[in-house]
């Protein structure tokens, strides 16, 4: 929890301080009152005292409640502000970290789990600092302040205050030791509960095909009775503690008129001097349980943090798991954009402007560590080279690739073929970073992928994914993300896609809403908008991830010779399932259980590689392939 502290910025630390002033002037106007009622006391017990000292003393009361009505408000004002501005940073913090993260975080942390963490959890925690502010630091004070003002009176009434505080303080720890771990499972299980609602809802279709409500409801029953139990075992202990706090104030209360009225009977002496003696020890005693009730008072209300708390905690602990989490693909070095390479090329060690050195091949070091080589007409002639490249998911127990080389040359359309799970997506899925390999290395137009950063990747590589993903929007936002949305590139990459006829034919053409998921739009429909997005940016590769597969096989012809036509040196890298929709590539990598079974033309590969002729005899017939 105190880690987190270090998002307060010094305005709310500002914020804090003063509420501390707040706090303090509270604690002293509520000491204040039994002061006050001392002297009425006494007023009211003492002969030919007069009205209008105690309206006096009555008034004083009046205004010290007051003053503590209103520091109280201020106090609640201050928190508020620090809290809502706290957990706003926070939010943020989670919301860039999330972002900086690949595949390998997202996928242990889980997207329910880390929802649940940047919303209820950041909740949790902006409750603890609200109820903190105003309790936490107060409570203790309000205690150790009663505490030296009854200190001095009699020992008795001391002691019975001691042995009541002990036990109190002694409940509420066994109380927490024992809540703590169930709060943390309740967390747990608070994501499991996210999981399985998540899952119902977006499958729901299919859960109502399959006539699998029954099912699907009594696996969310069992999280949501396994959450219940946890939350009614935590709260049932929790609601020991009024109770607990409630019998000790009136026992307390009792022990102290009890010991009063011993003391009060043990005066020895005579006459007024006796009643005199009396009516002090009455006055102290009034005020003696003023002050030791304020300070339960205290405790009670320190109880009410408490129930809070351990959850609190526990939300602090997964919040801090999540900001504390290195994203395991990080941003390089950056490589030298073209302008970069010429400035250097035309800096003269003996101050000559124009001497021109040649630097190609050569290592650039800053600081003693190779920063970058400078690019040589060879080595950029490869886009995409594959070297020895093995992956394995975390956690797996195996390589998904094995020892993968291949080269893929300036505007080449390759395209990569092989059985479902024999690690088509996962190979794609490494050019742009979204993991990194285990063994091996890839290089982008010469560079290690390690040394771009990821914006400049990300600009180098265009991406259509196997699912393909809609945002709540319009054709034309959808299409345009990522890059600047001049109409005529989008009617390009709508055209190119194959999606021109059907936006136009949409009432407002591009400027169509998209429903949450693209629900309003057909498989192939969300296919060709996906692919016209990646077409938009034109980047220097543009990769299709089975992006085809929901396409007829007009639009699939139609959508091959619009790329082959209209992308010029793109290079371009199609994972499909239909040979019909790679055979007419550069290049064709056949995969086979994370390895490569042949690399080839379509006629090479047909005589060559057993894989692939099983590949293609199973769409096409002989005949058909011999065409
Ligand atoms: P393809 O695209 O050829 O169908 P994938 O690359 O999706 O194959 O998957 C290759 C293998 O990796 C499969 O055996 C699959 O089970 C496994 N795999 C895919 N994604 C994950 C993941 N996130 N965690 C663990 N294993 C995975």
């Amino acid at each position: 929890m105190l880690k987190l502290l270090r998002y307060l910025k010094r305005k709310e630390w500002l914020f804090f301080l003063l509420s501390l002033v707040f706090i303090a002037a509270q604690v002293w106007l509520d000491l204040k009152l039994p002061d006050y009622m001392s002297e009425i006391t006494k007023l009211v017990e003492t002969e030919g005292s007069a009205m209008n000292d105690i309206w006096t003393a009555g008034g004083m009361m009046l205004l010290c409640s007051l003053g503590s009505l209103a520091s109280s408000v201020a106090v609640c004002f201050l928190a508020s502000n620090i809290a809502a501005g706290f957990s706003k940073r926070l939010r943020s913090a989670m919301y860039y970290k999330v972002q900086s993260f690949s595949k390998n975080e997202i996928g242990r942390f889980s997207t329910p789990s880390l929802i649940t963490r940047s919303t209820n959890d950041v909740m949790q925690v902006q409750m603890l600092i609200v109820m903190s502010m105003q309790v936490v630091i107060k409570a203790p004070l309000m205690a150790i302040w009663a505490i030296t003002k009854i200190a001095g009176k009699a020992w008795q009434w001391s002691l019975a205050t001691g042995i009541t505080v002990a036990i109190l303080m002694a409940l509420m720890a066994l109380i927490l030791a024992l809540t703590f771990p169930r709060f943390r499972r309740v967390q747990w299980l608070q994501d499991g509960l996210n999981r399985s609602a998540r899952e119902n809802l977006t499958g729901i279709r299919v859960v109502r095909a399959f006539n699998a409500e029954k099912y699907q409801h009594d696996k969310f029953q069992k999280s949501n009775t396994e959450l219940r139990n946890n939350q009614l075992f935590a709260n049932r202990a929790m609601t020991f503690i009024t109770p607990i706090m409630s019998l000790s104030m009136n026992l307390l209360s009792m022990s102290i008129y009890w010991i009063g009225a011993i003391l009060i009977n043990s005066v020895s002496l005579n006459g007024a001097e006796a009643l005199a003696q009396r009516v002090d020890i009455f006055a102290d005693m009034i005020v003696f349980m003023s002050y030791a009730m304020q300070m339960i008072m205290s405790f009670l209300m320190m109880a009410a943090v408490f129930v809070i708390a351990p959850r609190a905690f526990v939300a602090a602990g997964r919040i801090n798991e999540v900001l504390d989490t290195e994203p395991s693909v990080k941003d390089g070095y950056g490589e030298p954009e073209e302008k970069d390479w010429v400035s250097m090329c035309l800096l003269d060690p003996d101050g000559s402007e124009n001497a021109v050195i040649d630097l190609h091949g050569s290592t650039v070091f800053f600081g003693g560590d190779a920063v970058f080589t400078i690019r040589s007409e060879a080595a950029s002639r490869q886009m995409i080279e594959f070297e020895h490249v093995s992956y394995r998911y975390p956690g797996g127990s195996g390589d998904v690739l094995s020892d993968i080389s291949f080269k893929i040359a300036r505007g080449q359309t390759v395209a990569i073929v092989g059985s479902t799970g024999s690690g088509k997506t996962t190979l794609v899925n490494l050019i742009p970073r979204f993991s990194d390999p285990t063994e091996g290395r890839i290089l982008v137009d010469g560079t290690d992928v390690k040394n771009y950063t990821l914006k400049q990747l990300s600009e180098k590589i265009s991406y259509a994914s196997q699912k393909p993903l809609m945002f709540t929007g319009t054709v034309a936002s959808n299409v345009a993300m990522g890059c600047s949305a001049e109409p005529e590139r989008l009617e390009a990459a709508l055209r190119i896609a194959q999606a021109d006829e059907f936006v136009g034919s949409l009432p407002d053409g591009a400027a169509s809403p998209v429903a949450r998921g693209g629900v309003n739009f057909s498989g192939g429909q969300k296919q060709r908008l996906s692919i016209a997005r990646a077409l938009c940016r034109r980047s220097d590769i543009l990769i299709l991830d089975d992006s085809f597969s929901a396409l007829d096989f007009k639009t699939d012809r139609a959508l091959r010779n619009g790329l082959k036509h209209e992308l010029g040196d793109t290079t371009v890298i199609i994972v499909a399932q239909r040979i019909g929709t790679i055979m007419g590539a550069d290049k064709i990598i056949v995969l086979d259980d994370g390895r490569i079974a042949g690399i080839g033309k379509h006629r090479e590969l047909l005589s060559d590689c057993e894989v692939y002729r099983q590949i293609a005899l199973s769409q096409l017939s002989e005949e058909e392939l011999a065409l």
